[in-house]
C-alpha cells in the first residue's frame, strides 16, 4: 500500500539538526532508495521525512583545508562525481563506480550520502570508499564526529550513524603513489545491481614497483562491505606478476563465503570474484 509520509524541509544545517533532535525523521536526499521504500513493498516505509536537498553545505567536492584529503559532500550526485575534475583526479575509481550506478536519471538524483547511509551490501561506492581508507563526517546538534569507513557499516543495512545525525561528507586521504581500481559484475554491463563489487588500493614509492598498504574490499558478498585481510597480506610487499595475480584470485575464492540470493549463487560469486581480482592485477601490472 503506497504511503505519503509528511515531509519537513531544512534550509540550514542548524535547522536540520534541531528538527532531527526533536523528532524521529528520516532524511531524504535524492530519494532513489527511499522512494522504493515509500511504496511499502520493501520493508517498513518511513513515517516522516526531512528533506535535506537544500543544504548547500553538503554539496561540494574539494580538498580539505591543508589539502590532505578529497572531501565529497553527502549530496554530491553520481553525475557530479562522474564529471568533477578533482574526484576524477584523486579517486577515479569512484567516478568509474558512479558511471555504473543505475541510468542517467538515477545518477542525476542519487547521492553519495544516500548510497553510504542506505548501506546496501550491493552499494557500488562502498568498497571503493572502504579501500581508500575514507572517513565519514557526521553532524548533529552536539557537534561533528568522524567514523572510519571500516567501522561505519555495522550489520545488514545498519550503520554507525545515530538517528539525530546527518552524514555531511566523505573524506578520502590523498596518498602519494596510490592507485584505487574498481570492478563490478552485474547481470549486464549497464543498469544492473551488483553481483560482486571489488575495489583494490595500493601504493608504490617512486620507481619501486612494490605494492604497499594494499586494501582489497568487496561488496555484494556479505551483509556489509568487507575487506579481505588474507589477500591483502599475500599482495603486501610484493611486485605482482601473472603468477601472483593467479594465486591472489585463488586465495580470494578460498577466503570468501559469499551469499546466495536472487541475483546470484554463492558459487558464481566465488568464481567471478577470483577472476576479476586476477584480471585487475594483471591489468595493473
Ligand atoms: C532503478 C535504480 C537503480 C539503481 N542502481 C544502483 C546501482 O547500480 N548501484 C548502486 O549502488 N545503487 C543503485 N541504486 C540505489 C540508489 O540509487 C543509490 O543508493 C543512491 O546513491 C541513493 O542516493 P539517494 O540520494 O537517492 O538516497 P535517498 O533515497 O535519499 O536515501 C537513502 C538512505 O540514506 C539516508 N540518507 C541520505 N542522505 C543522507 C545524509 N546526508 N545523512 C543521513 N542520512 C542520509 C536516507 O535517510 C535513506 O535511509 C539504484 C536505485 C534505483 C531506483
Amino acid at each position: 500500500m503506497p504511503v505519503e509520509p509528511p515531509v519537513v524541509s531544512a534550509r540550514t544545517l542548524p535547522e536540520a539538526y534541531e528538527l532531527l533532535a526533536a523528532d524521529a525523521l528520516t532524511p531524504i536526499a535524492g530519494g532513489t532508495d527511499l522512494m522504493v521504500r515509500i511504496t511499502g513493498e520493501i520493508g517498513e516505509p518511513p513515517e516522516r521525512l526531512l528533506d535535506i536537498g537544500h543544504l548547500d553545505a553538503l554539496r561540494g567536492i574539494g580538498l580539505t583545508p591543508g589539502g590532505h584529503a578529497l572531501s565529497i559532500g553527502a549530496l554530491a550526485t553520481w553525475t557530479r562525481i562522474r564529471h568533477d575534475p578533482l574526484a576524477r583526479l584523486h579517486l577515479g575509481a569512484l567516478a568509474e563506480a558512479a558511471a555504473t550506478i543505475g541510468a542517467a536519471q538515477i545518477q542525476n538524483r542519487g547521492t553519495l550520502g544516500g548510497n553510504v547511509v542506505n548501506a546496501s551490501p550491493a552499494g557500488d561506492s562502498l568498497p571503493v570508499l572502504l579501500a581508500a581508507d575514507s572517513v565519514f563526517v557526521l553532524g548533529s546538534r552536539p557537534g561533528e564526529r568522524r567514523v572510519a569507513a571500516v567501522d561505519f557499516w555495522t550489520g545488514y543495512r545498519q550503520t554507525a550513524r545515530r538517528a539525530d545525525e546527518l552524514l555531511l561528507r566523505a573524506e578520502v586521504p590523498l596518498v602519494d603513489g596510490r592507485r584505487v581500481c574498481f570492478r563490478k559484475v552485474g547481470t549486464r554491463r549497464a543498469q544492473a545491481i551488483s553481483k560482486v563489487v571489488l575495489a583494490v588500493a595500493w601504493r608504490t614509492a617512486g620507481d619501486d614497483p612494490t605494492w604497499r598498504d594494499v586494501r582489497v574490499a568487496m561488496g555484494s558478498i556479505a551483509a556489509v562491505p568487507v575487506r579481505i585481510p588474507s589477500v591483502e597480506t599475500l599482495l603486501e610487499g610484493s611486485v605482482p606478476d601473472g603468477g601472483l595475480a593467479s594465486r591472489a584470485g585463488d586465495a580470494l575464492r578460498e577466503a570468501i563465503a559469499p551469499i546466495d540470493d536472487v541475483r546470484s549463487t554463492a558459487d558464481h560469486r566465488r568464481l567471478v570474484s577470483g577472476r576479476i581480482l586476477r584480471r585487475l592485477i594483471e591489468d595493473a601490472v
